[in-house]
């Protein structure tokens, strides 16, 4: 089977084990005779794939019994309006610092609900900056402070976490989620959709302290949109192909050496290609070096003309899926977990050749 080195932001690249096993299982799930598609989320099969994934997900992060693991729908960006709408209301604030579109975009929501204290905003800068502790700035008695660990459009992302002035960290972990370990004491809460670096769409991790649900505001919240409901009880029908993928990419991080591993992996695949970028001028990195991303490396070249050109005759060597988000255009190259260093040295050796011809 032929796999083209595919740096897509998401949906993302998947581990080809874990996509092969998935077809041989599609027809018929373990000899039952049915597809998992066509099987109640409330069989003893299903019930098996959400605990074994969410206590995979648990270990992996070392969260203890506080944690709670949701597979929810509706994306990151209904996390934007539902994280708001538990924890804010008129007289209720939160930190939000804002490095990216994903940041801003979470802010809106949150303004709909209650006070919103930013604590930072990169935008001035082209949001090429990610702040340093000493540059954030908070709101007393905040319930939380928001951040986004990785913008996955600009190519930045949080070294280490920030600082949440006195307030559990709320975190987008959307574009990084698992390419590291987190310090889970400092968290509240954590999100992510699943299409970068987890699994495919559809799917959606919360995982919330029982403790942070304590400072839920007081006023009645929508059944489905209460993260209480989830933790009860399975709800409504959850997203069950997708966490099933996600299930078996738990493993395979597993397999693989946990998330330790994947830093090592990771810093790997970084290096080799900003070592690339930063040979000379004629690729040219859009964000400061202490801000770089290690999933979403963001560059440019001197014309537009020649940013086509290195897509056409990128792709004619089967790397793909390499424009810049619409809004920022140029090149980025996403290379989540699941991205082989293998396709980064094919995507280095092809810089190498397309410099040498067109310098
Ligand atoms: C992609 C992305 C989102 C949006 O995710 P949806 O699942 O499409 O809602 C939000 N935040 C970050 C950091 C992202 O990368």
């Amino acid at each position: 089977m032929k796999r083209v080195h595919n740096f897509s932001a998401g949906p993302a690249t998947l581990p080809a084990s874990v996509l092969e096993k998935a077809a041989k299982e599609l027809v018929n799930y373990r000899d039952k005779g049915v597809s998992l598609l066509e099987m109640s989320h409330r069989s003893p099969e299903y019930t098996e794939i959400n605990e074994q994934a969410t206590s995979r997900l648990k270990q992996l992060l070392g969260a203890d019994d506080d944690w709670e693991v949701l597979f929810l729908q509706g994306g990151a960006s209904t996390q934007f309006m539902v994280v708001a709408h538990n924890f804010l209301n008129n007289s209720r604030t939160a930190n939000y610092i804002d490095t990216g579109v994903w940041s801003s975009k979470a802010i809106k929501e949150a303004n709909l609900f209650g006070n919103v204290y930013t604590s930072f905003s990169g935008k001035d800068g082209d949001y090429g900056h990610i702040p340093s502790n000493d540059e954030l700035n908070f709101a007393n008695d905040a319930v939380y402070t928001h951040f986004t660990s990785n913008n996955t459009i600009f190519g930045t992302q949080f070294q280490t976490e920030p600082d949440g002035g006195g307030a559990p960290l709320v975190c987008d972990a959307s574009s990084d989620f698992l390419s590291r370990p987190l310090d889970m004491d400092k968290y509240g809460l954590i999100y992510a959709g699943a299409q970068k670096n987890l699994g495919p769409a559809g799917v959606t991790v919360v995982l919330v302290r029982n403790s942070f649900l304590e400072k839920q505001r007081g006023e009645a919240i929508p059944t489905i949109l209460n993260y209480k409901t989830h933790i009860q009880k399975l709800f409504n029908t959850p997203p069950v192909f997708a966490v099933y993928m996600v299930n078996y990419v738990l493993e395979w991080i597993q397999e693989k050496g946990g998330l330790n591993a994947f830093v090592k992996i990771n810093n790997e695949k970084a290096d080799l290609l900003y070592g690339e970028i930063d040979k000379d001028d004629f690729y040219r990195g859009t964000v400061e070096k202490a801000a770089r991303s290690k999933m979403n490396v963001t560059f440019r070249l001197d014309s537009e003309d020649m940013e086509k050109a290195f897509l056409s005759e990128a792709a004619k060597e089967d790397l793909v899926a390499l424009k810049g988000h619409r809004s920022v255009g140029g090149i980025r190259a996403s290379i989540y977990n699941a991205c082989e260093l293998n396709s980064v040295k094919a995507l280095v050796d092809f810089m190498q050749k397309f410099r040498a011809k067109n310098a």
